[in-house]
């Protein structure tokens, strides 16, 4: 088996099919940085996040680029004045568009170190790449899909390309018929969208080009020049929300499908929205919530990652107090479960199988990084082979059918309710502790809840042992790294006495179990 995903393109659910042997290559489209990411952005993030951790998982290389939209684009209604969203946050913040995008651009990789989202291997940035986008303009022009206002703007025109509306379903003349408010005027038809833009008074981004005098680009334009810039003119997966369905991703295929014959990717992954008081969370709407704001109010942020694993990303997730959470005691829970078992032995079959770290935000690529490297690169730290199919461990009959069962649940389109009720399963039965241990940290690699922390002394988080219990554990960190080995000796000692076990690992780590009272 191997994952199969829907395709919004085809409306079915279809395996994913390297184009080349043993790579996939995702697109991603990614954060306006002119603003916070909130919880919901992060949920979309998180839908690509495990794609890549399954294709992995099945011993696949996965080559993920994700944009940064370093320049405005027209959405939202607030902006629709034709005011350019980052001059907008600009004035309110008093700062250059670039120092806007840079903080916030920090901002989101932090956010997504926070839930364990891999970093992509290149997150272009928009303004790094306007020569790439006038080319692309620029062809469209010529091969007759756009035409040149009386204003100086080139529209795409959609009545060019007669597959326009497959991807949303659109109808052409019901989207003619739809269009409200002002259109602008220098239009050929309402339904044609703006790939490059004349640059007004007053506008501080603007770039110069050869044919149009100065202008900026349009927002679609961006993903079509930069995902074919670094995976090509035909790759395996697109992902975005749902609300990029229409009309970004289906101007996105218009605008490539016009000059290759066929849409840039082969499967289109959308996920649902997160929802929060019943509506889509959105900054325009006020209704949003950042993921710093739980480990504020001393949360894991984790809990969130655990709760976007007990929905279907096709499906609406509420977002509240009350399933915040219930999602981090659902979590807790998992991990007593798992402390209860002692920590994996450091040798031997059933040691701590392969794990994937997401890395600190300062680790990430800094916009373009040099050449894209997947987790098979040589020089990675992680060995590509096939987990899924292939465990490392001697698995029982059993155990082995748990096993498959939480991997065929991630392959389904990715279940994880499914996956994660597997995983439950599988601590709760018979088998032996060595399996059920080993069993959850391997399925870990695709859930991201990093599971294997609960053994570290260093853990914050208070659930399984007493205040008492806590303070002799941290004295002990304490002593040990002051090299006071006789005092750590003692409140071993101690530590034994209260029912904790602790257990040096090479390397300076200690793990810690609590013993069953008798
Ligand atoms: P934006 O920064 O607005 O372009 O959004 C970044 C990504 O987050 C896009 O893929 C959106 O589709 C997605 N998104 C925005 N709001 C939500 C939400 N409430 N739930 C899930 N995804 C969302
Ligand atoms: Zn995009």
């Amino acid at each position: 088996m191997t994952l199969r995903l829907r395709n919004t393109l085809t409306r079915s659910v279809e395996p994913v099919v390297p184009l080349e042997p043993g790579r996939v290559r995702m697109y991603t489209c990614g954060p306006t940085v002119y603003r916070y990411a909130h919880v919901g952005n992060l949920r979309s993030y998180l839908l690509a996040d495990l794609i890549r951790r399954v294709l992995l998982y099945h011993g696949l290389e996965v080559v993920h680029v994700k944009n940064i939209t370093d320049v405005g684009h027209l959405r939202d209604e607030r902006f629709d004045r034709g005011e350019d969203r980052m001059l907008v946050a600009a004035g309110l913040e008093s700062k250059t568009p670039a120092e806007i995008a840079e903080a916030y651009e920090a901002a989101f990789h932090a956010d997504e170190a926070a839930v364990n989202i891999l970093p992509a291997h290149v997150f272009p940035r928009a303004t790094e790449h306007i020569g790439d986008m006038i080319v692309l303009a620029e062809q469209l022009v010529d091969s007759g899909f756009a035409y040149v206002s009386t204003h100086g703007t080139v529209y795409y025109s959609v009545g060019r390309f007669p597959e326009y509306g497959r991807l949303s379903g659109n109808d052409l003349s019901e989207l003619r018929a739809g269009h409200r408010g002002a259109v602008e005027h220098d239009k050929a038809d309402p339904a044609d969208f703006a790939l490059w833009k004349h640059a007004g008074e007053g506008r501080l981004l603007r770039w110069p080009t050869a044919r149009w005098g100065e202008g900026f680009p349009g927002w679609h334009i961006e993903c079509s020049a930069m995902s074919a810039r670094y995976l090509g003119p035909e790759f395996e997966i697109h992902t975005g929300g749902i609300d990029n369905v229409f009309p970004h991703h289906e101007d996105e295929i218009a605008q490539s499908a016009a000059l290759t014959g066929h849409p840039p990717a082969r499967h289109w992954v959308h996920g649902e929205f997160l929802l929060m008081a019943g509506r889509k969370m959105a900054k325009s709407a006020g209704n949003f919530q950042r993921v710093t704001e739980l480990a504020t109010a001393g949360m894991d942020p984790l809990a969130f990652r655990y709760l976007a694993l007990t929905s279907r990303y096709g499906r609406k997730l509420n977002y509240s107090k009350h399933s915040l959470e219930a999602a981090a005691a659902g979590l807790a829970s998992l991990r007593t479960r798992l402390r209860g078992l002692g920590p994996p032995p450091v040798e031997g079959p059933w040691r701590a199988p392969t794990a994937l770290r997401a890395g600190a935000a300062g680790d990430r690529p800094e916009g373009v990084a040099a050449g894209v490297a997947g987790h098979g690169d040589p020089n990675s730290s992680l060995r590509v082979a096939d987990l899924a199919h292939g465990p490392e461990a001697p698995l029982s009959p059993d155990g082995r059918r748990m096993h498959d069962e939480i991997v065929a649940a991630l392959d389904d389109d990715l279940d994880t309710p499914t996956a994660l009720a597997g995983l439950r399963n599988a601590l709760r039965s018979g088998i032996p502790e060595d399996e059920r241990r080993w069993l959850a940290l391997d399925a870990d690699f695709v859930l991201g809840l990093d599971l294997d922390r609960v053994w570290a002394t260093s853990m914050t988080e208070h659930d399984g042992v007493s205040p008492r219990q806590r303070e002799l554990l941290d004295e002990r960190t304490k002593a040990r790294s002051s090299r006071d080995f006789e005092r750590a000796d003692e409140l071993r000692h101690e530590l034994l006495e209260e029912g904790v076990e602790v257990t040096d690992l090479p390397g300076g780590q200690s793990t810690w179990r609590k013993l069953e009272r008798r």
